[in-house]
């Protein structure tokens, strides 16, 4: 094999330097083999992943029954286009509708989470008629030139590059205030009434509500083409919204002749423990639904999914694209949708889910360094504060430190947050409560 410093010459040689500004340790991971929740190092050292490659090996590393699947199909076809009509793509579609609500039953595959909601914006556009798109402040839907407009984080956009129509003119952050709090950077659209706490907390309910509709009032047009809303938001934070909020969302957005879109990217595939759909944990019914990571459990999948009336609209367009509905990942779907039934991993994911944030949310008594711990299911987040009076971020570099020695005590875990201040817990669905004591110990220790 190849050794680390013959790696490490290729990286600053041969690899955009964009890489290396993702990659989040300062003593890179060598990942070398994987095993459902455990990933090796080219030294032989195990890790337990609790970030599954952000939230995207969804049943395991290398799952027995995936894997075979995958073997099978590559004996037998890989790739068609869809000019050719091919059995894995029909079966995978039906199997796949299956696990939605009624009207949402029609499908159009896709290579990435950018690729699904860049097609959902344009299927809303034409289905409507109208240009303008609404995102909440926070989010993140993509790094294509179009989904960069719908993507409310500043560090991921480029104004030279970044689409036109899109405005982010909610923030339902509960922790940290209607705006982010008083440390936010990404300024916001307009200066709306703070709550007297400054952070949002003291706010009820009907306060974020009568907000959501004021900045609806002032700041969005009369028309809209649509909005997408993260049932949690995921690289935000684990940011979960107020009782009704996203009810609300949808209700002025139909309001001014839009569709809603859920981006499910991170939320799908059982991971929120008590549905299969995040959507479907606040009441609420999308007239589309985007879809990547999890899907492929690590292969390059996505999908668009669609009431037979947009779907329709869509139909008299033109559109194209060569991978979408490939041989191999239909048949990596249909054995990822089998593996998250028959391991009975969106249960695991309620029942671990539920004891991880319990035994966080004693962590953050212990340490006044935790701000707040929130999520659900196996989507969750650790926020990370200089105290908790002033909830000021944590800096960068105590952060790199903690992310550092919980790496070193042999564990992964994620980033994310406005500020880079938000530890994630996103991992395979099937890691269990013993991991979770491991991880604890781990955190603690760090912290301390
Ligand atoms: N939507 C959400 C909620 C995401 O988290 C991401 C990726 N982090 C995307 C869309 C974009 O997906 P991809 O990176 O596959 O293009």
């Amino acid at each position: 094999g190849m050794s680390k410093e013959h790696i490490m010459e290729i990286r600053s040689k041969n690899i955009n330097p964009m890489t290396s500004k993702i990659t989040y340790y300062k003593k890179p991971v060598f990942i070398h083999q994987g095993h459902m929740q455990w990933l090796w190092d080219m030294d032989g050292r195990r890790y337990l992943d609790l970030f599954a490659g952000v939230a995207t090996v969804a049943v395991g590393h290398c799952h027995p029954k995936v894997t075979a699947a995958v073997e099978k199909q590559l004996k037998k076809l890989w790739h068609t286009t869809n000019i050719y009509v091919n059995a894995p793509l029909h079966e995978y579609c039906e199997k796949l509708a299956s696990h939605l609500p009624d009207p949402l039953k029609v499908i159009y595959l896709t290579n990435s989470g950018s690729e699904a909601n860049d097609l959902a914006m344009l299927m809303a556009r034409i289905h409507t008629g109208n240009y303008d798109i609404i995102t909440f402040r926070g989010s993140y839907h993509g790094g294509s030139q179009q989904t960069m407009g719908l993507t409310s984080q500043s560090s991921y956009k480029y104004p030279i590059a970044t689409s036109s129509g899109c405005t982010h003119t909610m923030c339902p952050d509960v922790f940290r205030g209607p705006w982010g709090g008083s440390h936010c950077r990404d300024s916001p659209v307009q200066t709306i009434r703070q709550c007297s706490c400054a952070q949002g907390q003291c706010m009820a309910n009907e306060q974020y509500i009568g907000q959501l509709k004021e900045t609806f009032a002032a700041s969005v047009p009369s028309r809209v083409a649509g909005f997408f809303g993260e049932p949690i938001q995921g690289m935000g934070g684990a940011v979960q919204y107020p009782k009704n909020y996203f009810k609300e969302a949808y209700k002025l957005v139909r309001e001014k002749g839009g569709v809603c879109i859920a981006d499910e990217v991170q939320t799908g595939f059982g991971r929120t423990g008590t549905h299969f759909w995040g959507f479907q944990g606040y009441g609420i019914l999308p007239d589309i639904v985007t879809m990547a990571k999890g899907i492929g459990n690590g292969f390059p999948m996505a999908a668009v999914v669609t009431t037979p009336e947009i779907a329709a609209s869509f139909a008299k367009a033109y559109h194209f694209n060569t991978f979408g509905g490939n041989s191999v990942a239909c048949a990596v779907g249909s054995a990822v949708l089998d593996a998250i039934r028959e391991d009975g991993l969106q249960q695991n994911c309620h029942h671990v889910g539920t004891y991880l944030m319990t035994e966080l949310a004693k962590l953050r008594d212990k340490h006044k360094i935790i701000g707040d711990v929130r999520g659900k299911g196996l989507q969750i987040g650790v926020e990370m504060v200089k105290d908790k009076t002033s909830r000021e971020p944590l800096c960068p570099q105590a952060m790199m430190e903690i992310f550092e020695d919980v790496k070193d005590m042999g564990v992964l875990i994620g980033k994310g947050g406005l500020y880079g201040q938000t530890f994630r817990i996103q991992p395979p669905m099937c890691i269990t409560t013993a991991d979770v004591d491991f991880f604890l110990a781990v955190f603690d220790k760090a912290i301390h």
